[in-house]
């Protein structure tokens, strides 16, 4: 992901509900979930999820988090909540709270058994928040980031589900990187599936391009853009990210791949991300600002949603999920960016001089660099929503210094290794090791074993003083690897090239720039 810089109806409806829910038998999916648009004034979206149950109880829990690593909550929006038991006279449910995120429910008297005994959880969820991170239902628009809006029963997870949309104002049209049995509907196998795939509903542009024998759809919700230069940023940074990494690997319905821009002015759109498997959510002010945040968040394609820390996995939807792997997922993906985009030609190399110098400028001016290692950083992600800890003096940012990192590995990776090797060729590893075996790595040290194999060298320092430690960082001894320095200019923070590199600062060099060993 990437923020912005620290920065139904009534029992009218049950009975039709039935029929459509119910009726046909089918065994394949399971869970169904039917979300109403009917109410885009009050930005209420009303969901009915129908649990086909064996026994007599169920019990059903809303997210506490999804999208950032930030406990939400997203039950203090909900409304309405009941169960019904939708025999022919919808006997209530009887309903317990467990905790602020989950339900149980349970048939106290007579629920006339069917075939298929199903309970029915009616609620309505309030959502008017723009943005990647949110959910949006509008007189404009709705954006849906599943997890946010759909409950899900908790050990029943990998079970096939289907949700579809109804009562949608006239004109709009509904989109998502998923299968879709008929119109309006999406299924997927498993919930967490369907939660990483969100939807658009409303009236936006869409355009569509070929890349490496890959199909991409763009979506695009603005009130002006910019088509030429989105379609010739984004076929560079597909064809350059999956030139690099081997490939196309989506594994959607048509193997294809769907950016989401939300363009507008600040206020109607929040700045920033979002990253799914198959697709991405990125809200930016113009075309031109929406370009670096695509870059960023198409090489998440496989860092973190295939090169996977273990940590994460499985999904823990109830409470904080501790990582100290941030810095790698999300610093070195930032990294990818800024070299996607001069590799492409999109920034000259002076560019991404200068993006090396305002990082190393940001952690510079953090004390906190001095005692918050980027591990802890990581792992304090959770406290990114209190504004006293985004304080310099109180922490530093995984993405910030977690690409002076990357800079600094493939710096030294290519030192050691005469520049035979690179911070590429530990990606293209980590994607073989663990994306494409469908494996999970162990944090930092998994990203360390990695390296040690790819250079053929002990990196057990380099992690202890600036990954796990807090190390001052001698940015002139890794950047002269490659005749580059650090300088300050006029109370700014520059990267030059030295005047008079060698041979082998030039080879090494060049081979950043162009993302190439010898
Ligand atoms: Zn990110």
């Amino acid at each position: 992901m990437r923020a912005n810089p620290i920065g139904l109806h009534g029992p009218l409806f049950v009975s039709c509900l039935l029929g459509a829910l119910l009726g046909a038998g089918s065994a394949s999916a399971t869970i169904r979930y039917r979300v109403s648009l009917a109410e885009p004034a009050a930005h209420l979206f009303h969901v009915t999820m129908i649990i086909p149950v064996e026994g007599r109880d169920v019990t059903t829990a809303l997210p506490a988090w999804n999208t950032l690593y930030r406990i939400r909550d997203f039950s203090e929006r909900l409304q309405t909540l009941r169960g019904i038991c939708p025999a022919s006279t919808a006997v209530p449910l009887d309903k317990r709270q467990i905790d602020k995120d989950t339900w149980h429910f349970w048939l106290a008297g007579q629920c006339q058994p069917q075939d298929h005994n199903a309970f029915q959880i009616d609620y309505a969820i309030e959502w008017n928040d723009p943005g990647p991170f949110n959910s949006q239902l509008s007189a404009h628009h709705a954006f849906l980031n599943l997890a946010e809006i759909l409950m899900y029963v908790p050990e029943r997870r990998e079970e096939d589900v289907t949700v579809e949309f109804v009562d949608i104002p006239s004109g709009w049209r509904t989109i998502a990187e998923l299968t879709a049995p008929s119109a309006y509907t999406y299924a997927a196998a498993s919930y967490d599936q369907l939660v990483d795939a969100p939807v658009e509903a409303g009236q936006f542009d869409e355009m569509d391009f070929v890349q490496s024998g890959a199909h991409f759809r763009v979506v695009v919700d603005a009130r002006s853009w910019n088509r030429a230069l989105l379609a010739d940023a984004l076929g560079r940074i597909t064809q350059y990210q999956l030139e690099l990494m081997g490939g196309p690997p989506f594994d959607s319905p048509g193997k294809e791949y769907t950016f989401f821009f939300h363009i507008g002015p600040e206020g109607e759109v929040e700045g920033g991300g979002m990253e799914h498997r198959n697709s991405a959510a990125i809200s930016a002010v113009s075309t031109e600002a929406a370009i670096p945040i695509a870059a960023h968040e198409f090489f998440h394609v496989w860092n973190v949603k295939r090169i996977r820390p273990q940590s994460l996995e499985p999904v823990d939807y109830s409470k904080e999920q501790y990582t100290r792997a941030l810095w790698f997922a999300e610093g070195v993906t930032s990294l990818y960016a800024s070299l996607t985009l001069e590799r492409t030609g999109l920034w000259s190399k002076l560019r991404f001089y200068d993006d090396v110098a305002r990082q190393i400028g940001d952690l510079e001016s953090r004390p906190a660099r001095a005692w918050q290692s980027v591990e802890e950083s990581s792992l304090d992600a959770w406290l990114e929503k209190y504004d006293i800890y985004n304080l310099p003096d109180h922490s530093i940012s995984y993405y910030n210094k977690g690409q002076i990192v990357g800079v600094l590995l493939d710096l030294a990776i290519r030192d050691g290794t005469d520049n035979r090797k690179s911070l590429d060729d530990v990606l293209r590893q980590m994607n073989q090791e663990y994306g494409l075996n469908r494996r999970f790595y162990d944090d930092s040290a998994g990203v360390r074993a990695v390296i040690e194999e790819v250079s053929g060298q002990s990196f057990a320092d380099f992690f202890s003083r600036y990954v796990s430690g807090t190390e001052e960082i001698p940015y002139n001894r890794f950047l002269a690897v490659a005749g580059l320095e650090v300088k300050v200019v006029g109370g700014r923070v520059v990267v030059d090239e030295m005047a008079s590199p060698t041979d082998r600062q030039h080879r090494i060099l060049d081979g950043v720039l162009r993302g190439s060993t010898d």
